[in-house]
């Protein structure tokens, strides 16, 4: 529960919205933040548009939309960095009190947002958006989605909400301890939940995309997955010790079973249960080692320790501002 003595008003709110290849949808975003920000009252913002190296026009429309306001922000990379470092690096700019994290095709609807607020100001420093039902999505996404965070939650990080995306509203004081955390791998709805205090769940129902396509294919999800199971827990290679326990008792087995044989003078049977031993410890052997691989790459990723993303040029963002971004190059 949040401490009630810190109930506050929010006066500037800060969006992160990441853009890859959204040319079909900007308009559409536009249109939609525009009406729906008189919402804000009184309350400052401004909207920062992290283009992931989009090869359409995304990067134009976003510019446009900067020359015509100038609350709204452009950051752009120099290449496609992925989902989780164009958030980071809305994160790293942002200014306001509070940030709401959403992605560009709105299918976290902005509606949800005056309770986030109001979950702000009542001293909440996390108000993550929580799917009740997900519209227009293929069955395998859901069935993914579904299992993907029951895993997580069971298995890698009982503190991780469940049907729980990076939409939602996070203080400022949490903003700043996650663009402190150093990790190269970063899994941020994790990273949030991860820091604590008080977090409140806001439910909403996730429509469909109406513009574009999904830019999460397959490998890119599967990828996603594997660096939120690895980048928190150790579970996999526990999970292969393990297995290579049951291996081995199956083994002392089949041994002792080998000497009875041997006395009883049945030493020219079992090739067939040699074959399958022998493919399932070679199978078993080089998984174990592929895991511990993964392991050691993320190890080799992160002592390399480079920026996690490139700036290649920016709008309506401070010069004093670009000073001390390290990976700002213009
Ligand atoms: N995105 C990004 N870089 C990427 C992939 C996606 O910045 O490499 C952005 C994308 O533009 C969108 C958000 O991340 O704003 C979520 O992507 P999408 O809607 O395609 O994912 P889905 O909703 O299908 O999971
Ligand atoms: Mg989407």
């Amino acid at each position: 529960m949040p401490n009630q003595n810190h109930a506050r008003t929010l006066s500037f709110l800060s969006f992160v919205i990441p853009c890859y290849n959204e040319e079909a949808t900007l308009p559409f975003l536009r249109s939609q933040m525009e009406d729906w920000l008189p919402n804000l009252g009184d309350r400052r913002y401004e909207i920062l548009l992290v283009d992931d190296g989009s090869r359409d026009a995304t990067l134009a429309l976003c510019t446009k939309w900067a020359s015509d306001n100038p609350c709204v922000k452009v950051i752009s990379f120099s290449r496609n960095f992925g989902h989780q470092p164009a958030v980071q690096a809305g994160l790293a700019y942002a200014k306001g009190e509070a940030v709401v994290i959403l992605d560009a095709d709105l299918q976290d609807p902005l509606s949800a947002i005056p309770t986030m607020i109001d979950r702000y100001e009542e001293g909440f420093d996390v108000a993550y958006g929580m799917r009740l039902a997900r519209q227009g999505e293929t069955v395998f996404k859901k069935v993914t989605a579904w299992a993907f965070y029951r895993l997580m939650q069971r298995c890698v990080y009982k503190d991780l909400p469940k049907d729980t995306g990076d939409f939602r509203l996070v203080s400022r004081r949490v903003v700043d301890i996650v663009n402190a955390m150093p990790e190269g791998h970063r899994f941020l709805r994790g990273m949030f939940a991860w820091v604590g205090f008080a977090q409140v769940a806001v439910p909403y129902v996730r429509d469909e995309r109406r513009f574009g396509t999904t830019k999460y294919p397959l490998s890119k999800m599967a990828r996603f997955a594997w660096n939120a199971i690895t980048s928190f827990s150790a579970l996999p290679i526990r999970l292969v010790s393990l297995w290579g326990a049951g291996i081995g008792l199956v083994g002392f087995l089949i041994c002792v079973y080998a000497f009875v044989a041997w006395l009883s003078g049945e030493t020219v049977q079992g090739w067939t249960s040699l074959m399958g031993l022998i493919a399932l410890l070679g199978g078993s052997s080089i998984m174990a080692i592929g895991i511990v691989g993964e392991y050691v790459g993320n190890i080799f990723e992160e002592v390399k320790n480079r920026p996690k993303y490139i700036v290649a040029s920016t709008v309506n963002i401070d010069a004093t501002d670009k000073e001390q971004r390290p990976t700002e190059l213009s």
